[in-house]
């Protein structure tokens, strides 16, 4: 039965930043037949979803693009070096009406299961409006952090306020003038937020559980001769970011922390603090993520910048990060964040020790024993990463198998696109691919060429399934896990190693190769030249 004709030839998952290019792609390119879902009423994915205050990218807006559209690249004017969310939302919408590709994507439509049919090697796509629909290949561009992780407060339901969570904050947006407000959460997104939401409300108590290493972002408006000379060079712009470790123009100082004079080690911890931004994270002493030493000498600049900023002691004391290494947690950037903890109107409790979060109550929240009032709370609790919005998809590979059960000791995949006994299924920038250690447009473009690729290969060649080899599998998800324990990234408890949810198995999810995205893409591309090596084709 494998001739059956599909109802498309392939069903896409999400109409974020990878599921419009793959749309493009498959359609424009190969011309196939293609049916994307989108649980969301128009295209943005992470851009639509998170609408919460202060919501603006952390990659400068010159690479956070669709490289592969060439004219938009030099027509676009982005406003500010980091865009706002409701900006990346029209740059979007834009690429979405300049390529007609809405007319394929079906909106307020959620996928809830798929089932890959051995008789006839389709999948069986299922989704909330109770439609079924059989696909020669089946390719989720759910994003990495679209799972919303919601912590199981006892009593929320009692809480007689407002409460929203960042990942889906209303379109009308809230007003917290003259309201007491709670942000429970401190990490990238709530540091984005609170300065913002500290300037409208009356009263903002923020719940901390883990302080962060933040650094400025220094947004602002981008010199136009910078923009003009980036204008010029977009070619070399690609080329660099698509060669480099993490898909931006960062790279490492290729000395030790250690091995400089204090002197200059300042100096080039100033250059970067004062460019703001991800250099300081991605372009410190190539030893910051190995060596502890290394990583002190720069852990301890951050903390004298954070006593220097915040006037009560005890305050920047309990915002001095513990426990962790500087970079072992998605470096937050931030705009006035350690200035708006000597706001008067801004409370800091640490959720930790004595101000653990206990319950929610009709009027608050109860924590260490106290009983705090709140009109609004706003949980910037995060995501279940990756593999989250994966399993949310309920599929079911040969034998019936499962993502649950196949997964239940942390991910297990073939370049992180690829799953053992999942015939034809892709997952743009999935788990164990560099996906969230990178800029995530360089990473999608990556996989979404990469697997139009390998279809197109297949056509010509008259297969009809691709699927990871087992044995390939376990040798890559070894791999993954020897080169992180290289570094200091699985001491954390960060998302990153699955550890923000309880009972979340401990497991690195991203892939951090030797020579980053560049590498990876390297390595990718090897395989297909050998044959699509360590896949099985029939
Ligand atoms: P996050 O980094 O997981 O932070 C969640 C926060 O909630 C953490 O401070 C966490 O504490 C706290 N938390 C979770 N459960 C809690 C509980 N039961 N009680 C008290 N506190 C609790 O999530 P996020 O800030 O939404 O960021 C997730 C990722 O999204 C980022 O790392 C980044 O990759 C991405 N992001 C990107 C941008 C951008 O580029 N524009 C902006 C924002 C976010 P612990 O740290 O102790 O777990």
């Amino acid at each position: 039965m494998a001739g059956t004709t599909p109802d498309f030839d392939a069903v896409v998952i999400g109409a974020g930043f990878s599921g419009l290019y793959m749309l493009k792609s498959l359609r424009d390119k190969l011309g196939l037949r293609v049916r994307v879902y989108e649980a969301g009423d128009t295209v943005g994915g992470t851009w639509y979803w998170n609408r919460y205050p202060g919501a603006r990218c952390d990659s400068d807006a010159y690479i956070y693009v669709c490289t592969w559209d060439k004219q938009l690249l030099q027509e676009w004017e982005w406003s500010e070096r980091y865009p706002t969310q409701p900006e990346i939302l029209r740059y979007l919408e834009h690429v979405a009406k300049r390529h007609d590709l809405k007319r394929d994507i079906q909106f307020g439509t959620r996928v809830t299961g798929g089932e890959f049919d051995e008789g006839t090697n389709l999948w069986k796509v299922h989704t909330d409006k109770g439609e079924e629909v059989t696909a020669r290949f089946l390719i989720a561009a759910v994003g990495t952090l679209s799972a919303t992780n919601l912590p199981q407060f006892k009593g929320l339901e009692k809480f007689k306020g407002k409460w929203y969570h960042t990942s889906r904050f209303p379109k009308e947006g809230v007003d917290f003038t003259a309201k007491r407000v709670a942000v429970v959460g401190t990490g990238a997104t709530a540091v984005q937020a609170i300065p913002e939401i500290a300037q409208q409300a009356k009263q903002l108590t923020v719940f901390q559980r883990t302080a962060n290493y933040c650094v400025p972002a220094r947004n602002g408006k981008v010199d136009p001769e910078v923009t003009k000379a980036r204008k010029a060079d977009y070619d070399g712009i690609v080329k660099r970011i698509r060669e480099s470790f993490f898909g931006q123009e960062h790279y490492f100082i290729p000395k030790s922390a250690l091995e400089v004079s204090r002197e200059e080690r300042e100096r080039e911890l100033d250059k970067r603090w004062d460019a703001g931004g991800f250099a300081f994270w991605l372009a410190n002493y190539q030893d910051m993520f190995f060596s502890k030493e290394a990583n002190e000498v720069i852990a301890d600049y951050l903390r004298r910048k954070i006593r220097a900023t915040v006037k009560d002691p005890k305050v920047a004391d309990k915002l001095i990060p513990q426990g962790h290494y500087y970079g072992t947690k998605r470096q937050p950037l931030d705009t006035n964040y350690f200035e708006t903890f000597n706001k008067d109107n801004v409370l800091l409790v640490d959720a930790t020790a004595d101000g653990k979060i206990e319950e929610i109550t009709e009027k608050g929240i109860r924590a260490g024993g106290k009983e705090y009032e709140f009109d609004i709370i706003v949980f910037a609790t995060g995501f279940d990463a990756m593999t989250g919005p994966l399993k949310a998809l309920n599929l079911k590979g040969r034998g019936g198998r499962t993502l649950d059960k196949e997964w239940v000791d942390g991910p297990h995949t073939y370049l992180g696109v690829s799953v053992a006994g999942f015939p034809n299924l892709f997952t743009i920038t999935g788990p164990q691919s560099p996906s969230v250690l990178s800029n995530m447009p360089v990473s999608i473009e990556q996989h979404v060429e990469w697997i139009t690729d390998c279809i197109d290969n297949m056509r010509k060649t008259g297969k009809t399934t691709i699927e990871a080899t087992p044995q390939a599998q376990d040798q890559w998800v070894a791999h993954v896990n020897e080169i992180v324990n290289m570094t200091l990234m699985t001491s954390a408890n960060s998302w990153y190693m699955s550890a923000n949810i309880p009972g979340k198995p401990r497991a690195f999810l991203p892939y951090l190769g030797p020579e980053g995205v560049g590498g990876y893409r390297k390595k990718c591309d090897e395989v297909a030249a050998k044959g699509y090596e360590g896949f099985q084709l029939a």
